[in-house]
């Protein structure tokens, strides 16, 4: 598989330690609120990833992390708890708060058909684990002791900025976020191990230390858990690209400077949901949860399926109208299903393995989902019977996890109907094309070629006129 890797900032092709496992680490969710949808769209496609790698071939083994104590209100180190924050919130515990919203993303994550990691580990079970390592770094000499935490010496790596989009600019925003600077760093881009000192002395979670009474950093959490349940050599890190810095990077520093070699060559990151008023967050704006897309009377798998119609590594804009589109298109597609009949021929296994590698190809190539849901398409249109169909179509959906065949069973659609939806404006050819536009008033002609490229492909042809886009079948 090639897959880009934002270490190398290269599509490379994806490579693991031990022939046949894949052993990969999935930053998981601070559990002190809902998970919104923009937060879902990196555990979708982080599912789809290790879907896809476990559909060619891969043993993989999936370790996910919950933060449920140490995540301060910003991630460089300062404020409050976010569990204690939450806690105040709705006053109750933070074990209360912990358990529920856990329980909340798993529920959030099952209808939106995202498979739970096979090891999940909540932080605070880990507290020995971080202490020890915390310790190791002390003796190796890349932490100190100051103002009663502990810290992460960077001026000790030759390398600390490995990402190489970020770089010293980033760091004074997260001190001006921050608001204040912790005088106790020796460097400003030091980070926290251990904090014995706060100001928050309400602070519920406290454990010993050789250091004294306190919890740990959020970023010790990841590396302690990957290197206790995945060992030394990890192949695959995943995340938002939000975590890219400082977390990931703190992540890599940390780990490296621990075991004394390199942790994990290769980085997935996805880029962020947007609004039409910027980056999706929990304080602005609408709070978009899976319960609201309920509530407002849409499947939980018509936002997978509008996340899948982008690729991971593009922002993607959210805005109830390409939703709806989304909709539209998924239950047209459900129907085209429902009106394939399994009974019809014999299964056409040199079309079968034709069309499962023109799959591959997509898939395999840096992840292209947008292309995966297309195939879906030119396996509808395909020259052969109904029961080769579904079987492909169900093949694909062991990666793209749409329910396509079990929901398509649910609607009996005329077949007169599906005839005639053919030649009618195309709710998906309709939004591609308005995702076409906005990306060209963004002057992102990259994209907007890709579109069209995309859309040429499947033998549509767009048309520009002073009016706007039309489209018409070449
Ligand atoms: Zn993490």
């Amino acid at each position: 598989m090639i897959l880009y890797n934002t270490l190398t900032r290269k599509k490379e092709e994806f490579k693991t330690h031990e022939e046949g496992k894949v052993r990969m680490y999935t930053c998981g969710p601070t559990v002190y609120h809902f998970a919104h949808i923009g937060n879902l769209r990196s555990y979708i496609m982080e599912d789809i990833l290790e879907k896809y790698l476990a559909y060619t071939g891969y043993d993989v083994d999936r370790v996910m992390n919950i933060t449920d104590v140490g995540h301060l209100s910003s991630d460089a180190d300062t404020g409050e708890d976010k569990m204690l924050k939450g806690a105040k919130r709705e006053k109750k515990t933070v074990m209360e708060i912990a358990k529920f919203y856990t329980d909340a993303f798993f529920a959030d994550c099952e209808k939106l058909n995202i498979k739970v990691p096979d090891t999940v580990v909540p932080a605070t079970s880990c507290i020995p684990e971080f202490i020890e390592m915390v310790q190791g770094l002390i003796d190796k000499g890349y932490a100190y002791l100051a103002g009663g935490n502990v810290y992460f010496d960077t001026s000790k790596l030759k390398e600390y900025y490995v990402f190489n989009d970020h770089d010293a600019e980033d760091l004074e925003v997260g001190v001006r976020e921050g608001v204040e600077e912790d005088t106790n760093k020796r460097n400003k881009i030091d980070f926290v191990l251990w904090f014995t000192k706060s100001k928050f002395e309400d602070q519920e979670l406290k454990w010993d230390s050789p250091w004294g009474v306190g919890y740990p950093g959020w970023h010790i959490e990841c590396s302690a858990i990957s290197l206790k349940h995945q060992g030394e050599y990890l192949d695959l890190h995943c995340g938002g690209i939000d975590n890219a810095f400082p977390h990931h990077t703190n992540e890599i520093a940390q780990s490296e400077a621990y075991i004394g070699h390199e942790w994990c060559p290769h980085w997935f990151h996805i880029l962020h949901l947007n609004t039409n008023s910027g980056k999706m967050s929990k304080s602005k704006g609408e709070f978009l949860t899976v319960s609201l897309l309920e509530e407002k009377g849409y499947d939980p798998l018509v936002y997978r399926f509008f996340c899948l119609q982008s690729h991971y590594r593009k922002s993607l804009v959210f805005s109830w109208d390409s939703l709806d589109n989304a909709a539209q298109a998924y239950e047209k597609l459900l129907k085209k299903i429902a009106a394939l009949d399994e009974n019809d021929g014999e299964l056409d296994e040199a079309v079968f393995n034709e069309y499962k590698a023109k799959f591959n190809e997509v898939m395999g190539n840096d992840l292209n989902t947008s292309l995966g849901v297309t195939a879906l398409y030119d396996v509808l249109k395909a020259k052969t019977n109904g029961k080769t169909k579904l079987a492909l179509l169900a093949d694909y959906d062991r990666v793209l996890s749409l329910n396509l065949i079990e929901a398509a069973k649910k609607r009996k659609a005329p077949k007169e109907e599906v005839a005639a939806d053919t030649d009618a404006n195309d709710p998906r050819i309709l939004d591609l094309i308005a995702q076409r536009a906005a990306a060209k008033k963004e002057r992102n002609f990259a994209e907007a070629d890709r579109i069209r490229d995309m859309l040429a492909a499947e033998g549509i042809i767009l048309v520009d006129t002073p009016q706007g886009t039309t489209y018409k079948k070449a």
